[in-house]
């Protein structure tokens, strides 16, 4: 034989082997595909999906594909049957595989089967069992197994006897899985049957699903029906079992494809808080005998057992013993006694009544120190943020804030009654008020002064009229820039912005013949002089840049003008990786904020705010953002300096955490819920984004966003908001707020109204 032939022979009979052995393979091959490892994280398909081949939820669609490869999805799971129809042989029902085209020659289940494989993801199908007899079930379930070879069958609203499922685990094939998809109470009742290898759970929370796991040793499935779907997968990821979940009519899933990905991201070290409510039986309010103006008191507590009572009436305690109890007060002394088990406390409250007694002559409002000062009089301000108002007595009408040590040209001089006194506002050249009391005084006027008859005005020396008299800029590499304008005094610049357009008006300055230099932020810009001021204008540059925020710091011979342009997700698993947050968890220190139902025998604001902001922080470090935090420990640093370190850092976004309260004359039991508070217009939308995520993270009630003016958001550099989690003074919504499992699901709250705010990518 020559060396050629016997080649080919061999060659040949190689191939022909390896031939037989491959279709013996694919004989015996089961073909069925299952998931071999990680969470299984599935999807229901609706019956009505299935009707529409040609509509794009169709899960022969291409979109059905992009939404499984997007989401992560690995496990499909398809009803059966519903009311009328089914896709088997079920007498009383009208098989669907009968009236279709396309696919006439292999049934549903089948192509279905072919298309999710091709994709590695495992195929569950699930008979709707509410309306079949036990018989009914028995033969659907025996004829699916016998003919597709699934990866798993799941009993869906499996309402009947632990007897018929296990009958079924001994007929259909062990690679074949039960899994019974339930409520929550039916599901207490079947958990013991035998044959059952997972478990669906419907309406459970987080809470109870980790206990049921912890008593399993078959999977158990989550099932989406809860709103805080992603923070429960973060949790339950991050810090117990997870076997997987179900999302089924999941709306956000599309559109928000990152959020289940994100949550399912194991993030490398969290920290833990193990807070805790701790000592005897104790009345935290009243603490002792008092005497109020109240008509009813709110009394509050802790180390109780399941119960409390006052004054013989029963009362439930939260599950860490607080208690806090509406209790309506006589006039006069008021013995009210507390007890809980064999601990008791009593104590005298006395509610006193208001007595007009004396003249009803109105009294003479008192005067403060404050003075008149004619029209060109000039005042200085003397705090890091004067507010300029609209209406001199009312606090809330704020047209401006301006900064310390800027010089303002009064105009007119206005009495106004504030609070139990008479004071001075100086209207300015823009026709806002500034408070009298906010100023000092300074010996110097205006070219144009007049005085009054007697007057000396040989002290005062003649304003310098502020000029700008030239402007400089800069692009800054992250797309940021720097305008300097230069002025020979410090006036107040009055800043306002739309987003198009950004307009300051330098009060009582002149800018001389300058060039305002261009940017790659400003497309245009306009000088006006005017009986205001100077102001200048300039039209964002929309298609090179987004203002996002800015900041105009006024100094002494020069005005710097910071534009912010907006951050972006980088299309990677780091998404926030450009991003910088600056967290600002409230009061700490000498400074409590507000004492919890526990008051100082369990954590207070100031310890709960800390917490929140650090497993915020490690969250949103996990995807790539700066962090930056204005305490990290149980320090107090002053709001001024709070808000200045947010100037100086220039994050993408500001975030001041806190805890909230109420007074105890109002029955706390009923207040619960976060909301989120923000000041300018640019914030508003982070405001929203806070209080539903973390609502939904947390199941607590949205109560919605608010614009108010706290001092730390009083910021122009970034969207700055100051968030309310949750009530302190609340003993049902207290015990919650501390434990470590809610502190992180508000964090990832907080984590993903941070990653709603920030515009993509794309
Ligand atoms: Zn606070």
């Amino acid at each position: 034989m020559n060396r050629k032939k016997s080649t080919a022979i061999i060659c040949t009979t190689v191939t022909f082997v390896l031939l037989l052995v491959t279709a013996l393979f694919v004989i015996n091959a089961d073909t069925r595909f299952k998931i071999r490892k990680g969470p299984v994280i599935a999807t229901e398909i609706s019956f009505d999906y299935l009707r529409h081949d040609h509509s794009h939820a169709s899960p022969f669609s291409d979109w059905f594909d992009d939404y499984f490869a997007v989401n992560k999805i690995n496990t499909a799971i398809i009803m059966v049957n519903d009311r009328e129809n089914s896709l088997v042989d079920i007498p009383g029902f009208h098989n669907l595989n009968a009236d279709r085209e396309e696919y006439s020659q292999k049934d549903y289940i089948t192509q279905l089967k072919k298309q999710f494989s091709k994709n590695k993801i495992q195929l569950f199908v699930a008979v709707d069992c509410d309306e079949l007899d036990e018989n009914k079930i028995l033969d659907t379930i025996v004829f699916l197994d016998k003919n597709y070879k699934l990866a798993a069958i799941v009993l869906d609203n499996y309402t009947h006897s632990p007897q018929t499922v296990e009958l079924l685990s001994q007929q259909v094939s062990r690679k074949t899985d039960i899994i019974l998809k339930t409520g929550n109470e039916e599901l207490a009742v079947l958990s013991d049957i035998q044959g059952v290898d997972g478990y669906i759970c419907e309406d459970m929370n987080h809470s109870q699903y980790v206990r049921f796991t912890s008593e399993k040793d078959v999977p158990v499935y989550l099932h989406c029906d809860s709103p805080s779907l992603e923070s429960d997968i973060f949790m339950l990821t991050n810090f117990d079992k997870f076997s997987g979940a179900v999302i089924s009519q999941y709306d956000g899933l599309y559109e928000k494809l990152t959020n289940i990905i994100f949550a399912r991201n194991k993030k490398k070290s969290l920290p833990k808080f193990g807070m805790n409510v701790t000592g005897d039986f104790s009345v935290t309010y009243p603490e002792k005998d008092m005497a109020t103006y109240y008509s009813a008191i709110f009394i509050t507590g802790c180390g109780a057992d399941t119960t409390v009572n006052v004054n013989g009436a029963e009362f439930p305690a939260a599950t860490d013993g607080t208690f806090g109890v509406y209790y309506e007060l006589a006039e006069g002394d008021n013995k009210i006694t507390v007890s809980s088990g064999n601990d008791s406390k009593t104590l005298t409250v006395t509610r006193k009544v208001y007595s007009y007694s004396g003249s009803s002559i109105q009294k003479e409002i008192p005067w403060d120190d404050t003075i008149k000062l004619n029209p060109g009089r000039i005042v200085r301000s003397f705090s890091p943020l004067t507010s300029l108002l609209k209406d001199p007595a009312d606090d809330s009408s704020i047209s401006a804030g301006i900064e310390q040590g800027v010089k303002l040209a009064v105009k007119e001089t206005v009495e106004v009654k504030r609070g139990n006194n008479m004071t001075h506002a100086y209207k300015l050249a823009d026709d806002s008020y500034i408070l009298a009391s906010n100023v000092e005084v300074l010996d110097e006027i205006t070219a144009d002064y007049q005085p009054d008859k007697k007057e000396n005005t040989d002290k005062y020396s003649v304003y310098n009229t502020p000029h700008i008299t030239s402007a400089e800029y800069s692009d800054l590499e992250n797309g940021d820039g720097i305008f300097t304008f230069y002025v020979n005094n410090m006036p107040a610049v009055i800043h306002n912005s739309n987003g198009k357009q950004l307009s300051l008006l330098f009060m009582d300055t002149v800018c001389d013949e300058i060039k305002i230099p261009s940017s790659d932020f400003i497309r245009n810009s306009t000088v006006t002089n005017t009986e205001k001021g100077a102001e200048i204008t300039f039209d964002i540059d929309t298609n090179n840049r987004i203002l996002w925020g800015y900041d105009v710091k006024t100094e002494e011979g020069k005005v710097t003008l910071y534009l912010n342009n907006a951050p972006r997700h980088t299309d990677s698993d780091k998404p926030l990786e450009n991003v910088t947050v600056v967290l600002d968890p409230g009061h700490g220190g000498k400074d409590p904020g507000a004492l919890g139902v526990a008051s100082l025998n369990g954590p207070v604001e100031k310890d709960l705010n800390l917490a929140v902001a650090k497993a915020t922080k490690s969250i949103l470090e996990s995807y790539g953002a700066n962090v930056v935090m204005t305490r990290e420990d149980d320090t107090f640093p002053e709001l001024e300096d709070r808000r200045s370190l947010t100037r100086e850092i220039k994050p993408d976004l500001f975030i001041s955490i806190h805890h909230n309260s109420m007074d105890y004359s109002y029955n706390s039991s009923t207040v619960r819920g976060s909301e989120c508070y923000y000041f300018t217009d640019s914030s508003k939308n982070l405001a929203k984004l806070m209080a539903q995520n973390i609502s939904t993270a947390t199941e607590r009630k949205n109560r919605g966003a608010y614009k108010a003016r706290y001092y730390v958001t009083r910021n122009d550099i970034c969207p700055a908001v100051l968030m309310e989690y949750g009530f302190v003074i609340n003993p049902q919504e207290y015990s919650r707020l501390y434990t470590d499992e809610d502190i992180y699901k508000a964090a990832y709250g907080t984590a993903m109204a941070v990653y709603n705010a920030i515009p993509n990518y794309n």
